[in-house]
């Protein structure tokens, strides 16, 4: 009987079902969001939210951003050394970083199954899949190593 609603209707009724307002900052933020996809920074969400709506504030752009945390629309994940990157609550995924050209490859979370169980078996450890990325050497990059150190 309920149709689907679109991600930003569905991020706005979150809000009012949590008993909140929304404000025309965390509406400019919620299109902002539905309207970008892959990672962006707190920064660059608050430059995108400020060329619609010049008047809010970074600091409000960033306090709202914990807010749509709390209410589990975004999530974040750190990638390497750069700031945390946000992107809607959605299919979890991994993220595989390079150390070396910092390029980042989404994996799906299954791969992390058989750890995440036996993390849990051996440590009572729960696996978080998304928050902080795997760090590594990719597939470019290594080749570029070998061929150096051959050459
Ligand atoms: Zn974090
Ligand atoms: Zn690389
Ligand atoms: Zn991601």
């Amino acid at each position: 009987m309920s149709e689907p609603l679109d991600p930003l209707a569905e991020i706005l009724s979150s809000i009012r079902g949590s008993g909140r307002r929304v404000t025309e900052a965390k509406r400019r933020l919620a299109e902002v969001l539905v309207a970008t996809t892959g990672h962006r920074t707190a920064d660059e969400l608050t430059t995108a939210v400020q060329v619609l709506s010049p008047e809010v504030s970074t600091s409000t752009v960033y306090r709202l951003l914990d807010e749509f945390e709390e209410l589990g629309v975004v999530v974040h994940s750190h990638l390497g050394h750069a700031a945390a990157v946000y992107h809607l609550t959605g299919t979890v995924h991994g993220h595989l970083v390079c150390q070396r050209c910092e390029a980042t490859v989404e994996i799906p979370a299954a791969h992390f199954d058989a750890l995440s169980r036996e993390l849990v078996t051996t440590y009572g450890f729960m696996l978080d899949r998304h928050h902080v990325a795997i760090s590594g050497t990719c597939a470019r990059c290594r080749e570029s190593v070998a061929v150096t150190e051959h050459a």
